[in-house]
């Protein structure tokens, strides 16, 4: 039999979005000829989202729909998605059709082609206003930069072989970030380009605040720069006090200071040194913690060669075998 292709889709208040949705990409992907199962992951919607799920699994037994028992996030109802796929390949997409269903196929033959993960990146950025824009360029940047997990352009539109999937459920973490860790596992990846359409009736989900937390989220599972940089600061300071203080005993003892300021300067530099270099300290463990609080897998899998079925047992296996009966 084909290869089964997994579409895992979040869906949050989509509406008749999800009738467009479902019969967009039936159309796509029946076209290209693929065995696939729509994956819908209803995230806890308060409109009739659900009910449309449910008629559509009805209607076709190539839809299976989950429902969250409340309103989680986009993060864990991706998450809810892909631990109910049962494909070889996994494709995340979202259900507002931002990301153009028409480049599965595509995704679909890169993986074919042997890559493990295949990242579809925007070409052109629709849908934002100016400050979302610079907003999301500079996150990404700055992220890019501190974890080395490259964010620049990067979409939730991709897809996952079997294996990078098995990889990325390992990850044992609350708050997953999937931008994040489907790059940190690493595996053969592939790019390809597209455009990233306006939204199709509906509005973004995201406000602000629910922005701003991602971010956060994303940044604290993936670096502990932010902790170092207290040391780093600490040193700084400590620097920075051997020198005032040094100029500050010298005019002490060329009596040229008002009486009662070089105690409080050197109280203050003394103190301070310690408690920014103290709370360094603390951060670095911190540091550690977080690491080994994350749980992560140590290594990860990709391949294993394949043992041919000619391959003679070694000798002394055979003796062991039978010296053990
Ligand atoms: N979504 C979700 N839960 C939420 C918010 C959004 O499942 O709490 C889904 C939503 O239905 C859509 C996808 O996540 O399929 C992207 O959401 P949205 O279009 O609002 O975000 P944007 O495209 O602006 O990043
Ligand atoms: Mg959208």
């Amino acid at each position: 039999m084909s290869a089964l292709v997994s579409v895992v889709a979040p869906i949050f208040n989509e509406g008749p979005g999800v009738d467009r949705f479902v019969r967009r990409l039936s159309d796509v992907l029946g076209d290209a000829g693929l065995r696939y199962e729509l994956v819908l992951v209803d995230d806890g919607s308060s409109d009739d989202s659900w009910d449309r799920i449910v008629q559509h699994a009805l209607a076709d037994e190539r839809v299976r729909g989950v429902q969250l028992s409340r309103n989680f996030g986009k993060e864990p109802a991706v998450l809810a998605g892909l631990e109910h796929a049962a494909g070889d390949a996994v494709v995340v997409i979202d259900s507002d059709l931002q990301h153009p269903p028409s480049a599965i196929p595509a995704m679909v033959q890169r993986w074919r082609d042997g890559a493990h993960v295949v990242e579809a990146v925007k070409r052109n950025r629709t849908g934002q206003g100016l400050i979302g824009r610079l907003g999301g360029k500079l996150f990404n940047r700055a992220f890019t930069g501190l974890t080395k997990v490259d964010l620049v352009n990067a979409t939730d539109y991709r897809l996952l072989s079997r294996s990078a999937l098995d990889a990325l459920l390992k990850m044992p973490e609350h708050s997953s970030f999937f931008r994040g860790t489907s790059s940190w596992i690493g595996f053969r990846r592939s790019i390809i380009e597209v455009d990233i359409d306006h939204r199709e009736g509906g509005a973004s989900r995201w406000t602000f605040r629910s922005l701003f937390r991602l971010a956060v989220n994303g940044l604290t599972s993936f670096t502990s720069a932010p902790l170092h940089l207290v040391t780093l600061v600490g040193l700084a300071f400590a620097a920075f006090s051997v020198l005032l203080g040094a100029q500050t005993l010298v005019r002490w003892l060329r009596g040229g200071s008002v009486a009662g300021f070089p105690t409080v300067i050197l109280l203050l530099l003394v103190m301070g040194t310690f408690i920014l270099l103290g709370l360094g300290v603390i951060g670095e463990y911190l540091a550690r913690i977080h690491e080994e609080v994350r749980g992560r897998p140590r290594y990860l899998v990709q391949e294993k060669s394949a043992q041919s079925a000619t391959t003679p047992v070694p000798e002394q296996l055979v003796r062991v075998e039978h010296a053990e009966r």
